[in-house]
């Protein structure tokens, strides 16, 4: 049976897609954040446009906690199990990979991704928690990004040299190994190796996408931590690529890829600087389009605007939807939105009152309250026009500054109490963000530049008629058109500004918009309102999606 399970997913040749976090569903909650989604996404649309590819990743068995919110907004984690033998088939094959001089075990679950095409994308979960292991080893594949350096350092061997050896054992033949950020950039070594340290040959079947704007984001290792754990790997291969004083993965990567790139324009001229002589590229990212619509649009979408599931480019022609039906979905959806709400939390919001949604990571860079920087300020503009603000995010168990920003939204929704309704919805997951970005009225996006290289939930929300407010940073950059597609916040990148002058206008804008230009619209101007959700489908939706994403890695890195 287990044989059987792999045949028709064997045939031709392959892209294998290496990511150390992959979003499927909420059922395999193996990531953590964007990362994950867009590798999630990445298969949705490749199993929907039938392209050969082939995904690994670890199981990581216990990443997935339940975020539990006290009164006072501190999150505890509780952890829950979940049972990937429920949703997937652990395959016969076994490798082997040197871990401080031990022989650690490698087994590998099957899920098999099934597209509505027809197409099937089938993804690897390399496991080491096998009888076989000592203690320590088999919880390698428990965490994602858990515990210190060290244990960071094993899990990347897992996925770089077992997950390379894997798809060797289990008889797939591959024409491109895809490094979805350098957590897998030892698969480059396995292949040195396996080619006879041919390096053209290497960086001829080498693919890698960077997602890290900032030097201090790359993951590196010294050398010392390196040698004991990789006891077995040639430490003059790892020196002569991945840097003299430290291991570092992005330049192992940069150096054994032919192709690369960066995930949108902005991250692609900011990696060109951190890493001078090397040529990237830019694929600005996409969300799966028919996954981050609500059920009410996407029968819309399918009335008027057939085929845009595998084709959404045809979002282009919104036009052809009449606004009256266009309101009436968003409003169906934003009522759907506040039920869950009501069931969750117990607080009833309005379906009439301008909503603003602002949910990812809680994580300092993501500032999620800079909204609240000049709260007498917020609270006028509250008392003017009615407002309300939907927030969600899970901060990582060891992240007290993120921990602290959800414990200030918390103080901050009590001081605005019986002014403006602030709302923090537990436990933020894949549902969670589908059901948020398909309800609100504007998507709000304050990251600390440059710090987001691209950011993917503005998408999802375009998807659904929802308007952006956002900094310009990563991708905000290319789909910005002021008034048009949404509004930025704050100073243009080109413009040189010193910092603190640039908070305050980040601010000032930040405050000014929403109260005389965005909330006015809302209330004052319905026709003009629609107008720009119809953009944010048409100008934004029908471009920033991963049919498009894909269809470009395959013409410009796969092929
Ligand atoms: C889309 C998504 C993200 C990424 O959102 P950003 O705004 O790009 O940070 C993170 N987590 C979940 C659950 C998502 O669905």
């Amino acid at each position: 049976m287990q044989v059987d399970d792999l045949q028709g997913v064997l045939r031709g040749q392959k892209i294998a897609y290496f990511s150390m976090e992959v979003g499927l569903t909420n059922d395999v909650p193996t990531y953590a954040g964007g990362l994950g989604t867009l590798a999630g996404d990445a298969i949705r649309s490749s199993a929907d446009l039938k392209l050969p590819l082939v995904a690994v990743t670890l199981i990581s068995k216990k990443n997935y906690f339940r975020q539990k919110l006290d009164s006072n907004g501190r999150q505890t984690e509780e952890t829950n199990q979940w049972h990937p033998e429920k949703l997937m088939t652990m395959l016969p094959n076994e490798v082997n990979v040197q871990i401080e001089g031990r022989t650690v075990k490698v087994k590998a679950w099957l899920y098999k991704y099934q597209s509505i095409t027809g197409g099937i994308v089938p993804v690897l979960f390399l496991d080491t928690d096998l009888d076989v292991n000592t203690q320590e080893d088999r919880e390698i594949s428990f965490y994602l990004y858990g515990g210190d350096e060290r244990y960071r350092l094993k899990q990347e061997a897992i996925l770089g040299f077992g997950g390379v050896r894997m798809l060797d054992a289990l008889g797939f033949k591959v024409r491109k190994y895809h490094m979805n950020e350098g957590h897998s950039s030892f698969l480059s070594v396995e292949l040195m190796h396996k080619y006879a340290m041919d390096k053209e040959k290497v960086r001829e079947l080498c693919v890698f996408t960077t997602h890290t704007p900032i030097e201090a984001g790359h993951d590196k290792f010294n050398y010392e931590l390196v040698s004991q754990v990789l006891e077995t790997v040639d430490l003059s291969v790892l020196k002569q690529y991945g840097g003299k004083e430290k291991l570092n993965m992005t330049l192992l990567a940069l150096n054994l890829s032919t192709y690369v790139n960066g995930v949108a324009k902005r991250h692609q001229e900011s990696s060109s600087k951190m890493f001078t002589g090397y040529e990237i590229h830019a694929i600005t990212n996409g969300v799966h389009s028919h996954t981050w619509t609500g059920e009410v649009y996407r029968k819309l979408f399918d009335k008027y605007l057939p085929g845009w599931v595998i084709e959404p480019e045809l979002l282009a022609k919104v036009d052809l939807i009449p606004d009256g039906e266009i309101w009436q979905a968003h409003q169906q959806q934003k009522q759907i939105l506040i039920n869950y709400i009501k069931d969750v939390t117990n607080i009833q919001l309005d379906p009439e009152v301008f909503t603003i949604g602002f949910a990812r990571r809680a994580t300092e860079y993501k500032r999620a309250t800079l909204l609240f920087s000049n709260i007498e300020r917020l609270r006028k503009i509250g008392r003017r026009r009615k407002l309300q603000v939907i927030f969600a995010g899970k901060a990582h168990p060891r992240d007290e500054g993120g921990k602290r920003l959800i414990e200030q939204i918390y103080t901050y929704s009590r001081q605005l109490k019986g002014d403006i309704e602030v709302v923090y919805i537990e436990n933020y997951d894949m549902d969670i963000a589908a059901k948020i970005v398909g309800g609100v009225d504007v998507w709000l996006n304050t990251p600390l530049r440059p710090m987001e290289a691209s950011g993917t939930s503005g998408m999802k929300a375009a998807h659904n008629g929802v308007i952006n407010f956002s900094v310009l940073d990563g991708w905000w950059i290319e789909g910005w058109i002021e008034n048009l597609t949404g509004w930025s916040i704050g100073p243009h990148p080109k413009e040189n500004i010193d910092d603190s002058m640039y908070f305050t206008k980040e601010i000032e804008d930040l405050y000014n918009k929403l109260e005389y230009v965005i909330m006015p619209k809302f209330y004052d101007d319905r026709d003009r309102w629609i107008r720009l959700m119809k953009n944010s489908i048409g100008k934004i939706a029908y471009y920033f999606n991963s049919h498009r994403m894909m269809r470009r890695y395959v013409t410009e890195a796969y092929l």
